[in-house]
């Protein structure tokens, strides 16, 4: 497949399709909309060797975390697909004056949907979004990062053979300086999922044109482990947690606290896991970790790595190239406050332990931190519950990593702090592609009263009625 670098101008006409073919599909009924999601999801999963050989080879991840990806948007499109007419459907609510007045919402589209994606996770990150806001009845643009262009291609490719007009759906790919920068600037809602620092900039650009924008961006997502944990799940746990899709994962745990009662047990167990990995480039099922993305993503582990351990952190494993763009899983402890990676996100295969005395101590320092996106407890499900209602983060995973939180499409999922604003998933995650429309019909008298009523004599009525009603009225 070869794959083209797309222009300022490109991306303009890409919009001007888009805007055109978005009209049709807004009329087109929302049962038709689902029948091509179920038929993208079918596709998706009978054609699933060939879309994980293609993430394979462009991101170099593990088969096991190229799975992810399948099952992940196959259940995200039918998630969707079976919400959308309750989401969509106009709605009567309760109005603030009975009988007199009754009220209906309704949710237009916006029009053309831009979506900014990352590469570690190049199918999710690209096309789940683009889902949602097709089936509510927006057109979508989307600018994969230039490092992972051919996944989005050739999940945009199923779903045209589903039956997606190909305006609908479009794959610009280039700079994000040039094709991003255009999206930015022509679509009327911005999905971003990336790094925190591009997040703030794109904010304030869709400030300035006041359209609707949500950010999915960095993490330094907090682990910990309770004296009541189940250890040896929680040992296991942790590898999932630490190193899918090597470390390269927004919500994966780079920072673990373990309570001092347990340490000696949870800590050697946890490394024996790590000691135990697989980790290669081929594609084979049984790899538990493939490469980093790049050359210059390895340097800058490394560094992160090299900086901890210059200033005085232990590797209890791992802390090495495995040559080429492969890095071994790493654990450190006793990293201290002024290593870079103590605070700043490694966005690798790069984890340190911390022992806590109480679990009072673990949740400050889990929380003692600009990020806020996802947290992991391991713990009895009771002091669990307890733990997480206690967490600063848009998701909380007792006795999982991640993908508990994560596969709860019925629930919103994004950051608090620098982690992000806005939510996916959820109904909040289609219902952010439309503008809300609120109707309202007025019967009988105006809502400044009967005309026979002089202003004086409603202001008496409507105090007592008031009054009176305070209780029951709606
Ligand atoms: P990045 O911000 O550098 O790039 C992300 C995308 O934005 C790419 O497509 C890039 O080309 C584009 N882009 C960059 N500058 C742009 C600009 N000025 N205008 C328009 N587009 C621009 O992020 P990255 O380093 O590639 O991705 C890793 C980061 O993403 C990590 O911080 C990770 O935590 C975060 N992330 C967050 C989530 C989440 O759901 N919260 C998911 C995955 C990744």
């Amino acid at each position: 497949m070869t794959v083209t670098s797309h222009t300022a101008e490109d991306t303009r006409a890409a919009f001007d399709r888009a805007r055109h073919a978005q009209r049709r599909w807004a009329d087109t009924p929302v049962s038709e909309r689902k029948k091509i999601m179920y038929r993208y999801h079918d596709l998706l999963l009978d054609r699933q060797d060939e879309v994980m050989d293609v993430i394979q080879e462009e991101s170099g991840k593990a088969r096991k975390d190229a799975h992810e990806e399948i099952l992940d948007s196959a259940i995200t499109a039918r998630h969707y697909a079976n919400q959308a007419a309750r989401l969509l459907r106009p709605r009567t609510v309760r109005p603030t004056l009975p009988i007199i007045t009754t009220t209906h919402v309704e949710h237009a589209p916006v029009g053309v949907v831009g979506v900014i994606a990352p590469w570690n996770y190049p199918l999710i990150l690209a096309l789940s979004d683009a889902v949602a806001a097709l089936i509510a009845g927006n057109a979508v643009v989307i600018k994969p990062d230039a490092k992972t262009p051919r996944t989005a291609l050739t999940a945009a490719a199923l779903l045209h053979e589903a039956g997606l007009d190909e305006d609908l759906l479009q794959v610009v790919t280039g700079a994000g300086s040039v094709v991003g920068q255009e999206i930015v600037a022509q679509c009327d809602y911005l999905m971003f999922t990336g790094s925190t620092e591009t997040g703030r900039a794109l904010a304030a650009q869709a400030g300035q044109r006041l359209i609707g924008f949500s950010g999915e961006l960095g993490g330094k997502n907090p682990m910990i482990v309770a004296p009541d944990a189940d250890l040896a799940r929680a040992a296991r746990g942790a590898v999932n947690a630490c190193f899918s899709n090597a470390g390269q994962l927004c919500i994966s745990v780079e920072r673990i606290y373990v309570h001092r009662d347990v340490a000696a047990e949870f800590i050697p167990a946890f490394v024996a896991h790590v000691e135990a990995m697989r980790v290669d480039g081929s594609r084979d099922w049984t790899v538990d970790m493939g490469s980093l993305i790049s050359a210059e993503h390895h340097a800058k582990v490394s560094a992160l790595v090299e900086d901890a351990v210059s200033r005085g952190a232990r590797v209890l494993t791992g802390g090495k190239s495995l040559g080429g763009t492969f890095y071994a899983p790493t654990v450190l402890t006793d990293v201290p406050a002024d290593a870079a990676l103590h605070r700043e996100e490694v966005f690798g295969p790069v984890v340190y332990i911390e022992i806590v005395d109480s679990l009072d101590d673990a949740v400050h320092r889990a929380n003692d931190t600009h990020y806020g996106l996802n947290a992991s407890i391991w713990a009895a499900t009771a002091t669990g519950r307890a733990l997480a209602s206690r967490m600063h983060a848009g998701t909380v995973n007792v006795n999982e990593g991640y993908s508990a939180a994560w596969i709860s499409l019925h629930a919103p999922m994004g950051g608090w702090k620098a982690s992000g604003v806005g939510r996916r998933q959820g109904d909040h995650g289609l219902l952010k592609y439309t503008e809300p429309r609120t109707i309202a019909v007025q019967r009988f008298m105006s809502t400044s009263g009967p005309e026979f009523l002089p202003r004086e004599k409603f202001a008496t009525v409507a105090r007592t009625a008031l009054k009176l009603g305070k209780r029951i009225l709606p």
